[in-house]
């Protein structure tokens, strides 16, 4: 397995055991920053145009320099080069309001793509599935639109929340967690889209509604509708989870995960229900 490394926006090569922050760079000191994860299947970066679209979207909501696309498609591409055909990777792409200590018109971003292997916990969550929590996020749906200042639709590095939430569901013996907003709907995993199906149904929460727009639900919805599936971006209550065919999450590393479980009781799974796991297979093919 190739050992982990980081790419600068200059296609330089660091070892990914050494150390690269300033000790006041914004991220570091605030999670003042954004950030992308994605696959590399193959020796290519899956969906890579949606992950910068993504990111560029995301840079413009937190007023961060315009991204540069074409820097950083060299970069990635020195990266995939390094890492070979033979393993998937976790591909970060992060970038930060850069040093506190530089005067605001001279500070530059901190920009790095992070390859590391895909954790043997993923790969184990792909095949079996996960038990899933409910939690209130402690926002109403539309509050999105209205307080921008939230970042709700931006990939930030201020992820403390989300990984607290997953660790209140480790606590309950549980794998992941599904947030619902003050109204008793479904809005998203801490890192992953909800999907629900019922027969060739689809549902998903709309991506403004205080959520971040999936970029595996948008490829799974793109070759789904082109295969005849009715693929519906349409608010979910909670109550909805629980009688349709199949609760997914989907994340562009864990791809599709079947929440076998939610709040300790069981999921149906009616005969012939659908697997996700194949079409987001496809989908990002
Ligand atoms: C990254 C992420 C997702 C999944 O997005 P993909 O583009 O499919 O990987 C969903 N919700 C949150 C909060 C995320 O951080």
């Amino acid at each position: 397995m190739p050992a982990a490394f980081l790419v600068t926006l200059d296609g330089q090569i660091h070892d990914a055991a050494r150390p690269f922050f300033y000790v006041d760079d914004l991220t570091v000191l605030r999670g003042d920053g954004v950030f992308e994860t994605a696959l590399v299947r193959g020796g290519r970066v899956l969906k890579f145009d949606r992950h910068l679209a993504r990111l560029a979207d995301s840079a413009r909501r937190l007023g961060l320099p315009e991204v540069q696309a074409r820097q950083w498609e060299a970069a990635a591409a020195v990266a995939t080069a390094a890492w070979g055909a033979d393993e998937e990777g976790v591909l970060r792409l992060v970038l930060t309001r850069g040093r506190e200590s530089v005067a605001v018109e001279e500070r530059e971003p901190t920009a790095l793509l992070y390859l590391s292997p895909v954790p043997e916990a993923t790969l184990r969550r792909r095949e079996a599935g996960v038990g899933a929590i409910t939690l209130e996020r402690g926002i109403a749906a539309d509050i999105g639109a209205r307080a921008p200042w939230l970042l709700l639709g931006a990939k930030t590095l201020s992820y403390a929340m989300n990984m607290a939430a997953l660790r209140h569901a480790a606590e309950r013996g549980a794998q992941d967690v599904i947030f619902l907003d003050t109204t008793g709907r479904v809005l998203e995993g801490p890192t992953s889209t909800v999907v629900v199906t019922s027969g060739r149904t689809l549902r998903t929460p709309p991506p403004d509604d205080g959520i971040l727009d999936g970029t595996t639900m948008r490829a799974l919805y793109r070759h789904a509708a082109e295969r005849g599936y009715d693929c519906r971006i349409e608010p979910l209550a909670g109550g909805d989870l629980r009688a349709s065919d199949g609760v997914w999450l989907v994340s562009s590393v864990a791809l599709a995960t079947r929440v076998h479980t939610l709040d300790g009781e069981p999921l149906r799974r009616p005969e012939g229900a659908l697997d996700l796991r194949p079409l987001v297979d496809a989908a990002l093919a």
